[in-house]
């Protein structure tokens, strides 16, 4: 076992396995290590994540989450884009037998064959990741909107994005993106993390956030399509009146502007209001009565 070394996420052992592969970090592909193994312990305690739990690592980088949760779980598959990071991770995490790296980009991977294949059907399945920030959204959004049976995520990511998937509504940051998590998730930041525990240093500091799926969605919605459609346009010009986001969406023809104040009378809503006040229950209200309105379905892309 590697227990009389140093942990992977520690400038010394970083500094050191940089330098003997010659490794230089690329800034296109997020590379940014971890080198604080308490960020490491409080992101394993945050996910729950014990010898019961099957994790699946995205971007394991030169391994100093990956040594973290050989050690702590029961199974880590992590997937990694930069082939470059293959003699190292064979090398450096050759003590641990239950991790398993698949070279392959997260945005391709088949994530049911994965578990399938890896894991057993009784385990607990948790997503861990130091996050690539370049394409935070689109992972987790992947993740989430598909029917795998992830119990857990704890991801590292920029803190003002994490702060966008947890907004309450009224404030600047709640937006599209923060229903969308809400739909499919319970989310909450489970600590804020200095840019200094990173080499390089990124620019901005950042959070874990830790997302559970609810067994539902938060709201019923009988066309998701529709349903999503609608909150991005409602946030599409954020100081416009929620009523002038709805008309550049649907259409300002008289037939349509007489449909939209109906739906908004049937529902209760304001339109007068902004977007960022509406509570996803109102959006869901609001989307299902639409849904039922063949005049506004019509021109609903
Ligand atoms: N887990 C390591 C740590 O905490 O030190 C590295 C984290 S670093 C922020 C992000 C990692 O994601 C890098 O190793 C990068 O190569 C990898 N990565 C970037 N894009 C990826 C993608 N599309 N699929 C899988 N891994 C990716």
């Amino acid at each position: 076992m590697t227990q009389n070394k140093k942990d992977i996420a520690t400038p010394t052992r970083t500094n050191q396995i940089l330098k003997k592969y010659g490794l230089s970090m690329k800034k296109s592909l997020g590379q940014n290590f971890l080198v604080e193994p308490n960020i490491l312990t409080k992101m394993v305690a945050a996910g729950e994540i014990d010898y019961e739990t099957a994790v699946i690592e995205i971007g394991p980088g030169i391994g100093a989450l990956t040594e973290r949760l050989a050690r702590e779980a029961k199974k880590v598959v992590a997937f990694e884009v930069d082939e470059r990071l293959r003699p190292i991770l064979k090398h450096e995490l050759a003590d641990y037998d239950q991790v398993e790296i698949i070279f392959q980009d997260i945005l391709q991977a088949n994530i049911s064959e994965v578990i399938a294949e890896h894991f057993e059907p009784e385990d607990r399945i948790v997503v861990a990741a130091n996050l690539p920030y370049y394409i935070t959204t689109p992972i987790i959004m992947n993740f989430i909107e598909s029917q795998l049976p992830i119990d857990t995520y704890v991801m590292m990511m920029q803190k003002e994005v994490a702060e966008r998937m947890t907004a309450r509504p009224g404030s600047k940051e709640y937006g599209s993106l923060t229903i969308a998590i809400d739909y499919y998730t319970k989310a909450e930041i489970a600590f804020i993390v200095p840019k200094t525990v990173f080499v390089p240093q990124p620019k901005v500091d950042s959070a874990v956030l830790k997302l559970t799926r609810r067994d539902e969605p938060k709201v019923q919605v009988d066309n998701e399509k529709l349903f999503f459609s609608l909150t991005r346009a409602s946030f599409q010009q954020r100081r416009k009146t929620f009523w002038n986001n709805l008309q550049s969406h649907f259409g300002k023809a008289e037939e349509v502007k007489e449909a939209l104040r109906t739906v908004l009378e049937t529902v209760g809503i304001d339109g007068s209001r902004r977007a960022e006040t509406l509570s996803i229950e109102e959006f869901a209200a609001l989307a299902n009565e639409i849904n039922r309105n063949e005049v506004l379905t019509g021109t609903h892309e």
